[in-house]
């Protein structure tokens, strides 16, 4: 799951990067409305955490903005104690819920996750692909019925490949999705972290084709 943090505290957003990284989120930053702008608009999440009194283009304008563009992106937003009638008009705007400051990290991600369930509700949160399956909520596989064990690395490849299976993905593509703040992935080691992905699934029949100068695909379990 990919997130992007808009919050100009420069101390609290570090501390939502660390919380949110060591539960295996992948978290982009911006540190201003501007830039959250541009973010959204070119790169794509599964959720925001959006703080409403930013410098520049402020949070409600933000969201405004996401919506306008029909953007279907989760958005939590994070408020001061003060701001009541700023969160009313986030939650008219389509926010999916608001955490007033200051609030425990243990809080927030129990509320992602709620918000993320609601998300998936109509779908399911597992997907099968072939012996495999994954619960894109606990975010957990297992492969033939027996528990996989992944690095959150692995994990994040193996939800993208599953997710885009069949289709061509470039290895700047998969650099991207599985980037955040504090680490962007070489393609050296994509190709280090899907060589250990083959190991762990290839047994089961499910290959990882490589596309000489290009990337991968996921071969359908059928191909
Ligand atoms: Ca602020």
């Amino acid at each position: 799951m990919r997130v992007l943090i808009v919050e100009d505290d420069g101390v609290l957003a570090d501390g939502l990067i660390r919380y949110l990284q060591q539960a295996g989120y992948g978290t982009l930053l911006a540190g201003n409305g501007h830039e959250a702008d541009l973010m959204l608009s070119n790169e794509e999440f599964d959720v925001v955490i959006l703080d409403l009194g930013l410098p520049g283009l402020d949070g409600v304008e933000v969201l405004r903005r996401l919506r306008a563009r029909k953007q279907q992106v989760c958005v939590m937003i994070i408020t001061a104690r003060d701001a009541v009638e700023d969160r009313v008009l986030g939650l008219d705007r389509g926010a999916d819920d608001y955490l007033i400051k200051p609030f425990a990290l243990a809080e927030l991600e129990a509320r992602l996750r709620a918000i993320l369930r609601r998300r998936m509700a109509s779908t399911g949160s597992e997907i099968a692909y072939g012996p495999l399956v994954l619960d894109l909520e606990a975010r957990r596989a297992t492969l033939q019925g027996e528990p996989l064990r992944l690095t959150a690395r692995e994990w994040q490849l193996l939800e993208f490949f599953v997710l885009r299976a069949g289709k061509m993905v470039s290895k700047s593509q998969i650099a991207a999705a599985i980037s955040n703040s504090d680490n962007d992935p070489s393609q050296t080691s994509i190709e280090v972290h899907v060589s250990r992905l083959r190991a762990k699934i290839e047994g089961a029949g499910i290959r990882i084709r490589s596309i000489r100068g290009f990337g991968y695909y996921l071969e359908r379990p059928a191909d």
